[in-house]
Order: C-alpha cells, then structure tokens, then sequence
C-alpha cells in the first residue's frame, strides 16, 4: 500500500468535490528537504530552525545560518514556500550554545520566541540570515510560542527593521497558535500576521495541563480531545474572518483518522512529517469537504476524547 500511495504522491490531494489541501512537510535539515520533495511536498510548513545547529557548542554566525536555509530554499525551489520557523528552544529543547538559567517550570518559562525577545541579537542574527536567503525560494517567516499582541509586535518590528536594513521586500510572516491565550485571541492577532499554523502537541499540553513528554500522563495529553479541536476551530473562525489562512504543523496533522476532522475545521495546509506524506495526500483524496465539515461538527460535539475516537472509527 505505501507503493501505491507513493505512486501518486506527486499528484495533488483533492477532496472528492473538489477542495485541494496543500500538504506540507515539517523539516529539520536539508537532507528532509530532499527527501520531502521525493515524498510529494507541496511546502514546507514547519521548518524547525533549531534542529539545524542543534549538535553545535557555540552559535552559527548569520552567514552559517544563511548557508543552510539558503540550500533548503533552493531545493524546495520557488514553486513550493518554505515556513521557517525562528528558533524555539527552552522547555524540553536545551540549545548547547545557550545556556539557560534553572526554571521551577521550564514549559512555562523562557521558551520559543521570549528567548528572541530577551536575545534580541541572537533574533536579529537568525532573522538576517532568513531575509538573505528568501530571493532563492518562497520564504515565510514564523514565530514560535507567541502568546500575547506584544511579542507579536515586538518581533514584527524587529523584522521589518531588518527588512529595511537588506533591502528585502515583504516577507510574509506567521505564528505559532500552540498557546491557549493565542487561540482565545486570534481575531487580533489575526490582523498583524499573514497566516496561522496550529503546533497541536503544545497547544495540547497547554489546554490539558498535561507535559507532553511526561511518563504516566502524556498518553491523556491528546490532541483528539475536543477541548483542543474546539481552540482550532476558535483560530480557524477568527483567521477566516480575517482573511488569513491556517495550517497544521502539530502531529496532529499527521494522524490519519484526523485528516476529516481537520480539514473539515477549515485547515488549508496540513504539515506532516516525511514519511506520512503520501498517505496523508491519499487520505484527502477519499473524502468529500461536505462530510468532513459534518464530521468536524460532531466531533466538536463530543464529550471526551474517547467519544471522537469512536466517532472517527465509525467512519473508516
Ligand atoms: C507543536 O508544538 O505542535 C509543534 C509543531 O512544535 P514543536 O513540536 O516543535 O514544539
Ligand atoms: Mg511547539
């Protein structure tokens, strides 16, 4: 089955009546991004920065981050755009080259984008390296772990300086909706970002109170619950209103049953991981946008996660 699905997985994910999905790739070095585009990538929704340099002691001059990004770009080419995610560190990804102080709570401390904005310069340095690089390809910038308008104001300035400083023109930027408060205050952020991508296994920590890498309790920690399709409904409403468009980036995305659900919530952009690329292409094809949209609809219903679970099985 998975040659058969490969056979195809160059052709687009239509939906039974005619909706097309993109479906992405989540990356973390050049050689994904080789094998992403093999696998049938229309994008890169989620390329974590991160992974990049994740082995180094010391930090990447801003000509060494441009050198990679730069060779992702270039193989994923113009016709497919490249979400680069500036890095998102802290919490249970400790970075050699930055040390940080002991945190009671580290998932609720200095992580994603609030390292950027303490460290603007170490920001600053990722970000010139991405504008440098962006005439290779389709390059989107997105922001990780935003949870309030000010971050969001505070790292778009800083973009647009560098913007100016390089003489880029516009880039489009997005978020990270993987914080509660996010999701609750979408229809504002919605007005300062080009588009959203749902990063489900956060948002699910943070709605469940659930560490998502805890031994006896990370199983409970599942995105299928319908406190969390009832957030990405919540940001898909608001962005729609807006005239935004939302991803997934989360594992979510790539759980096959979900795919109704998800697309029927309004996803445009399914970010996967490589090896689920053509199953998931597979998957859009099966399903009609009328039923998917039913189906979201009775999910959101449910009264626990077992219920969509069981919903989902009644389906397949
Ligand atoms: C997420 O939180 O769902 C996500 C995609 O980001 P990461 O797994 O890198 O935290
Ligand atoms: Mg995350």
């Amino acid at each position: 089955q998975a040659e058969e699905y490969q056979r195809d997985a160059h052709k687009p994910a239509i939906t039974t009546d005619g909706f097309q999905i993109e479906i992405a790739a989540n990356i973390g070095s050049v050689e994904d991004a080789e094998k992403a585009v093999v696998a049938g990538a229309e994008a890169v929704g989620l390329l974590r920065s991160e992974f990049l340099y994740m082995e180094r002691l010391n930090e990447p001059t801003e000509e060494e981050q441009a050198e990679k990004i730069g060779a992702i770009l270039e193989v994923m080419g113009k016709e497919r755009p490249v979400i680069i995610r500036t890095l998102d560190v802290g919490g249970d990804k400790p970075l050699p080259y930055l040390p940080m102080p002991h945190e009671e709570n580290p998932f609720l401390g200095v992580r994603g984008v609030r390292i950027g904005i303490e460290r603007p310069s170490i920001l600053r340095r990722q970000v010139r390296a991405i504008l440098s690089q962006a005439h290779k390809g389709h390059a989107r910038i997105m922001y990780p772990m935003i949870s309030a308008l000010d971050e969001l104001r505070a790292v778009n300035a800083l973009v647009r300086e560098e913007q100016k400083n390089l003489g880029v023109e516009h880039v489009e930027v997005g978020i990270m909706i993987e914080v509660p408060s996010a999701a609750l205050m979408a229809d504002k952020l919605a007005q300062e970002v080009d588009f959203f991508s749902i990063g489900t296994n956060d948002l699910t920590q943070y709605v469940m109170a659930i560490d998502r890498g805890h031994p006896g309790l990370a199983s409970r920690a599942d995105a299928l619950h319908p406190a969390v399709l009832r957030m990405i409904e919540l940001t898909v409403r608001a962005a729609n209103d807006a005239g935004k468009w939302v991803g997934v980036c989360g594992g979510l995305a790539s759980q096959i049953e979900a795919v109704p659900v998800l697309i029927g919530l309004g996803i445009k952009e399914l970010s996967v991981s490589v090896p689920a690329l053509p199953e998931v292409k597979h998957k859009v094809r099966t399903v009609s946008m009328e039923e998917s949209c039913k189906l979201a609809q009775a999910a959101l219903d449910c009264a626990d996660t077992s219920d969509v679970k069981d919903l989902l099985k009644s389906q397949s």
